[in-house]
């Protein structure tokens, strides 16, 4: 069953390569900290969100492509959606 599971998941990400090739090999996130919101990981599991939906990581808190971010020391950080991620994930 695992083995067939990742072949569909391989004949999928195949499929979509064909589909949008640069869309395939295109890094994923904002330039400065990778910040996302497709995934893979998530924010709500991540040590640095806090019960207020925002991020304390440095980098997140000064990266102008994070969405509404209102930078560090203000409010207490750049606002995540509980879905994203970043390079900068580390599990809570
Ligand atoms: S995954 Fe990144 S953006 Fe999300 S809370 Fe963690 S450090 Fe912040």
């Amino acid at each position: 069953m695992r083995t067939l599971t990742r072949a569909v998941l391989a004949y999928n990400a195949f499929r979509k390569s064909i589909q949008d090739p640069a869309e395939s090999i295109a890094p994923i996130g904002t330039v400065a900290s990778g910040y996302s919101e497709k995934g893979p990981f998530r924010c709500d599991r991540c040590m640095h969100m806090t019960v207020y939906n925002t991020c304390h990581h440095p980098v997140v808190c000064n990266d102008p492509q994070v969405p509404k971010n209102r930078g560090a020391g203000e409010m207490g950080g750049a606002i995540v959606k509980p879905d994203a991620c970043c390079t900068y994930f580390r599990n809570a």
